[in-house]
């Protein structure tokens, strides 16, 4: 039979797809023999059989999972059911990866109201007892049924105001025995029947609750953002309980071995006295600085340290730990690799390098390329951040400058970021229900809660500023403002945060460009002795060239020369050229265009002094120049000196019903040649003159667009042929250049051979290919593709991750036809997926020569392409 549940005795750290992270670590901790509470875990392959079996537990897990019961009590000398001496444990789910605060954990399971009696008992600690009770009744209640948690939180507090207390440990023994009546009053109200008294119940419901969740929609949500496959499933953790609220010799904290914002080589963490579980991040009470425990409890404190230092030793990375202290005792509840910043990961796997725990290689793969665009993101500008004076300050959760407009919920703050506007998620606290909100979010506040709260703990995970914990400021989430002293602050109001620091400002503060130094700049340099793809990027202007340079970009795999003709000076030439009536008045309108259009291309050349820079030839249909509105045309009318109407015929005449499919690419070249002899011309002439002024080799590479025929390719490049060697004729200069196509209609991936006969390379357009290989509009799609999520039909967004099953065998197909038809044809990326990791680790497994992304995405791409390359020799 299989085996469905182990003891922690029986894993270890290796078995994490079968064991989920948090039960192979328990496992490891075990077996190193530190002092971890027993338990089992059930294997995520029982959460796949489960759904398997149509949401219910076979009878055989249900056994198996009684048999290790009987082991366990075997092992702490008491019974699951017992109502003299109860045995209670904690119901915690894992999956393979941490999902934090995805899935909940139920903790005192086992109790009941005649077990809590016994509890009492054998604790001598009414009010323990009670306090264990009504937690259980309330995590039971929402975790497995559902209901709304805040009602308990009500009744609570309702309770504390009635006596006049702040805190839930303020509390005593009869004040929760009249809790924990109210709680099961509010239980049978919501349920129709009683709370479950009956401990077998109460697990196998427990158990379930958690395989349930991994289909939460939140759950959902984080495994899309995350890359992480819906079939893993979870485990589920039963592990013997240990108690932090047995009074003030006990508590519950979590720690880090080195501080998770900075990198800091010093252990880090924060506990409470007297609390259980989630206490410390839930904010319900501020936690104190694990250094604090030096002094009240030294010697925990050095075991602490002692074991900590141990397990970062023994997994050669940050751990992450979860502790308790029962009456002076302590017991370790969970370690496993921290989550940390951009500039936490990059500082420690520098010094982890240094220290000689990890090689370069490692520190290479340990870093996650899509979380280096944290740091890819601007900081404020240090001389606006000088004169401007912050209105209040929390803690430092989570690092960089977010300036944005204020939202209060998650719903609106997903709703403004679609609008396009720049969102600060303000809460009280954030909770899992947050995720979307926080997502589209550039900054996060919080008014309460630590470094290790919820909303820290997330931000950190999803690289967005944070300032956590801000007790100065009063939230009215009604209303729709905060305060801060006598200041409010409504919806849609700017402010800024500073998420090194802490400051909240109460303005829009400008912000300036990143750079590239310190450990960034190392690591890079070790990716860069590493990897064999190049890096190019996406840049049209000598700004966005500039930039990517300086991000370590080899050269320009695309320039979009569209993006140069939407400027004010410029679009008037541009209308004239496309509303011209003959070929005369195009050449004339043209001719306006060329000086300025070779003006940019020499600006690019200089900056890039001789890296490779690859021109696409106007690409977009020409109606999107053309202004729509009756009162527009009759302006332009007027400016260009013809008459209203017919300007309205030609606008009318450029409509088509499905432009993206329509009159545009290579198929502008094909009716107006002119205007590829245009720009032809300007690309020349300007790798020509700056030859001649800076004495760099140019080698310009001409792409041409939206091609699916050889025939077709082969026109348009005679008529670039043809200019090229007329204008190199008229200088008396002969320089080198490329002529290639983009691949980016199925056809032209099917007739590959055919077309790389004429062409010199290739370059994947990864948007139009996804477009048109599935059907569907890169514009309109995101309508409908949340059902797919929804309902697993997508597992992620086919424009941002490469569809490698589809649109990947279409390009790895026209790969090798296009290498057998010309061996030293240059291949490349040119699509959106330039940039996202798990399709630049594609690029390369295909045999491309690069990936071009845009220019804040060239670090991550060097560093994946390095991962790529050490995946590769594995
Ligand atoms: P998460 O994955 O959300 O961190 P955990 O399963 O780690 O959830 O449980 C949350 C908290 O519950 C732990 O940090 C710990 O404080 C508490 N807890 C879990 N199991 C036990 C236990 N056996 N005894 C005491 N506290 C526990
Ligand atoms: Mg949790
Ligand atoms: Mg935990």
């Amino acid at each position: 039979m299989k085996k469905y549940v182990y003891l922690f005795s029986e894993g270890n750290a290796n078995m994490r797809d079968l064991l989920g992270g948090k039960g192979a670590n328990l496992a490891e901790m075990t077996n190193l023999g530190l002092p971890v509470p027993p338990g089992f875990t059930v294997t995520t392959e029982a959460c796949t059989r489960y759904y398997q079996d149509g949401q219910v537990i076979a009878p055989e897990i249900e056994e198996q999972i009684y048999e290790a019961m009987a082991k366990v009590e075997k092992i702490v000398g008491k019974k699951f059911g017992d109502m003299n001496n109860p045995f209670l444990v904690s119901v915690r789910s894992g999956a393979r990866v941490s999902m934090p605060g995805m899935m909940d954990t139920i903790l005192n399971l086992g109790l009941n109201d005649v077990a809590v009696e016994g509890l009492a008992k054998q604790t001598n600690n009414e009010r323990f007892a009670y306090d264990s009770y009504r937690r259980f009744i309330q995590m039971f209640s929402d975790v497995v049924m559902g209901i709304d948690k805040n009602k308990f939180e009500k009744i609570l507090d309702e309770m504390k105001e009635k006596k006049g207390v702040k805190h839930d440990v303020d509390l005593t023994a009869d004040d929760l025995k009249e809790v924990v009546k109210r709680f099961k009053e509010l239980y049978k109200q919501e349920m129709g029947y009683e709370f479950p008294q009956d401990p077998k119940v109460q697990l196998l419901e427990a158990v379930k609750a958690v395989f349930r969740s991994w289909n939460n929609p939140r759950a959902i949500v984080y495994r899309r953002m995350n890359d992480i496959p819906s079939d893993w499933g979870t485990a589920v953790n039963v592990q013997a309980m240990v108690f932090g609220n047995m009074g003030n010799d006990s508590g519950t904290g979590v720690a880090f071995t080195r501080n998770p914002a900075t990198g800091e080589k010093k252990i880090y963490g924060e506990f409470l006295m007297n609390a259980q579980g989630e206490d410390v991040v839930a904010g319900i009470r501020t936690p104190e600085p694990l250094d604090k425990l030096r002094e009240t409890m030294p010697e925990i404190y050095n075991q602490f340290v002692e074991i900590a230092e141990k397990l970062e030793k023994h997994y050669r990375d940050m751990q992450d730990m979860e502790f308790t202290i029962e009456r002076g005792k302590l017991y370790m509840l969970q370690t496993r690799s921290g989550k940390r910043t951009a500039a936490a990961a990059l500082k420690i796997a520098v010094d982890m390098v240094a220290e000689g725990l990890i090689t370069k290689e490692e520190a290479i793969l340990r870093i996650d390329p899509k979380q280096l665009d944290a740091l890819l993101h601007p900081t404020f500008d240090p001389e606006a951040l000088k004169k401007a004076k912050p209105i209040a300050k929390g803690l430092p959760a989570s690092p960089g400058a977010a300036t944005g407009q204020v939202y209060f919920t998650a719903e609106e703050a997903v709703e403004a970021a679609k609008q396009g506007k720049k969102v600060i998620l303000v809460r009280a606290e954030t909770s899992p229900e947050d995720i979307e909100g926080m997502y589209a979010a550039q900054g996060i506040l919080t008014a309460r809660g630590g470094m290790t709260s919820h909303a820290a703990v997330v931000a950190r995970g999803i690289g967005t500023c944070c300032v956590a914990g801000c007790e100065q400021i009063r939230i009215n989430e009604e209303g729709k403002y905060f305060t801060v002293g006598d200041r409010v602050f409504k919806e849609g109001d700017y402010i800024s945060l500073d998420g090194n620091t802490g400051y909240v400002y109460g303005e829009a503060l400008p912000t300036q460009e990143p750079s590239l130094t310190g450990d960034f700049a190392t690591l890079m340099e070790w990716a860069d002795q590493v990897r064999t793809l190049k890096v190019r990027a996406n840049a049209d202007t000598p700004r966005d060239a500039a930039q990517a340079l300086k991000l370590g970009a080899e050269g320009i795999g695309l320039c979009r020369t569209e993006h140069m003709f939407f400027d004010e000076d410029r679009i008037p030439a541009m209308r004239e050229m496309i509303v011209a009536r003959t070929e005369e008045e195009r050449r004339k309108a043209l001719a306006k265009l060329l000086p300025m259009q070779k003006g940019d291309f020499k600006a690019l050349y200089e900056i890039m002094e001789g890296k490779p820079v690859t021109i696409r030839l106007l690409d977009p249909p020409l109606h999107e120049f053309l202004p729509h509105d009756d009162e527009d045309i009759r302006s332009l009318a007027e400016q260009m000196g013809i008459t209203f109407e017919e300007l309205k015929a030609t606008v009318v005449k450029l409509q088509e019903f499905n432009p993206m499919l329509g009159h545009r690419g290579c198929r502008l070249a094909v009716t107006y040649p002119e205007i590829a002899e245009m720009q032809t011309r300007a690309i020349i002439e300007a790798a020509i003159e700056v030859m001649q002024e800076k004495g760099n080799t140019i080698l310009p590479e001409i792409m041409i667009p939206l091609v699916g025929e050889a025939k077709e390719f082969k026109y348009v490049k005679d008529v670039v042929v043809r200019t090229a060697e007329q204008v190199m004729k008229e200088k008396g200069v002969k320089i080198e250049y490329k002529v290639g196509t983009m691949i980016e209609v199925p056809r032209a991936a099917l007739t590959a051979d055919e077309i790389a006969k004429e062409a010199e390379f290739f370059s994947f357009g990864t948007n139009d290919l996804t477009q048109m290989t599935f059907g569907f509009s890169r514009d309109d799609a995101g309508k409908f593709l949340e059902e797919y999520y929804n309902k697993n039909i997508f597992e992620s967004d086919p424009f941002a991750k490469l569809d490698q099953v589809g649109v990947g065998k279409l390009m790895k197909m026209a790969v090798e036809l296009g290498r057998a038809a010309r061996p030293d044809i240059k291949m490349g990326i040119c699509g959106e997926h330039g940039g996202d990791p798990s399709s630049v680790e594609f690029c390369h497994r295909i045999g491309l020569d690069y990936v071009s992304c845009s220019p804040y995405r060239v670090p991550i791409a060097r560093l994946a392409a390095a991962q790529a390359k050490l995946k590769e020799k594995k």
